[in-house]
């Protein structure tokens, strides 16, 4: 389809501009070159909003790690050539088990990069030195990358299963960028699924988010994005559509920040330090952005309950 070619394609954007911002010195990734090999110029203000979107997140991989004392799981929903894996395990706090899931014809590439480099292989725990690779699934002892569309739950237990899915174990979801490329109905049976799955688990996810004019009409320009049609668009009018899209699927609870408030709460020395790297001219560009984007996380059971993105 036409349509999932061009959603698979966003990849290429994302992993692209977290290369040219890692090059430019924005954070630290030693791996993400494996997977992307050049990468045209960005704007400041893009490079600054991928900063805000990476360490926003790593607040909550953080807390996570912390409160699930390491013994937790990590499920990447349309993980790309996301690193984290990697840059946990570097950090020395990789969680029990890491799962990502993406298109086929994703985990197909990155398998073929993780093949590829050394580095990579060498970093994948193997209890019996035994790495498992199809050309789109890889499995290691506690990395596992599955290829499936996410629309399809009836085959979710099954890859999961082969993932060696826990799953009482605390668990956190990320969805970096994905729930608005499936429509409405698909994002509604995957979030509700996944409820009545994991008892003991938080979901974190960035995406976009008002995205209505003044007049209330959702905005023509955000229907589209590279070509594909935002189908979930719907859920990201405003923060609390984004919390609602949790607490009608059977999530007990949730929350919603605007990138705008995830920016100014992470630590300031670091966002000095960021900030003369290049020159902003105009600040409005960047806060223009950030409105347009947010982190909303929500959870089941107690002890994710209520997460901020203050930082410790
Ligand atoms: N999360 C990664 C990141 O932030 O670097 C990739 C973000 S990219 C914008 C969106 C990803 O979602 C793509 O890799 C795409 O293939 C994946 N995706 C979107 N819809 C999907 C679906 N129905 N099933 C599996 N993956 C999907």
């Amino acid at each position: 389809m036409a349509d999932d070619e061009a959603i698979q394609a966003t990849n290429d954007d994302a992993s692209e501009c977290k290369r040219y911002a890692v090059q430019l010195g924005y954070w630290s990734d030693p791996f993400i070159n494996f997977f992307v090999k050049q990468t045209g110029r960005k704007a400041p203000e893009i490079n600054r909003g991928y900063y805000a979107r990476v360490k926003g997140i790593e607040v909550f991989i953080d807390k996570f790690i912390k409160l699930s004392g390491g013994k937790g799981q990590v499920i990447n929903l349309g993980a790309g050539f996301d690193t984290l894996y990697w840059r946990l395990k570097e950090a020395g706090k990789c969680p029990a088990n890491f799962i990502e899931l993406d298109f086929p014809s994703i985990t197909a590439r990155k398998c073929y990069h993780i093949k590829k480099h050394k580095q990579l292989i060498d970093m994948l725990n193997t209890e019996d030195g035994e790495i498992r690779f199809s050309t789109t699934d890889l499995h290691a002892a506690n990395y596992h990358l599955v290829g499936i569309d996410l629309r399809h739950i009836s085959e979710l237990t099954n890859k999961l299963t082969q993932a060696e899915v826990n799953f009482n174990l605390p668990t956190m979801f990320l969805t970096e960028c994905v729930l608005v490329y499936v429509d409405t109905s698909a994002a509604s049976a995957l979030l509700k699924w996944l409820a009545g799955k994991f008892p003991n688990s938080i979901f974190v996810n960035y995406e976009q988010v008002n995205m209505k004019d003044k007049f209330g009409q959702v905005m023509l320009s955000n229907l589209r994005s590279r070509g594909c049609l935002l189908a979930g668009v719907e859920d990201c009018e405003s923060l609390e559509t984004q919390q609602r899209r949790f607490t009608i699927n059977n999530w007990e609870g949730s929350n919603a920040w605007t990138m705008v408030e995830v920016y100014d709460s992470l630590p300031q020395d670091d966002r000095r330090r960021i900030e003369h790297i290049e020159m902003l001219d105009e600040r409005e560009l960047l806060v223009q952005l950030l409105q347009h984007y947010c982190i909303s996380v929500a959870w089941n059971g107690q002890t994710f309950k209520n997460l901020s993105i203050a930082q410790g």
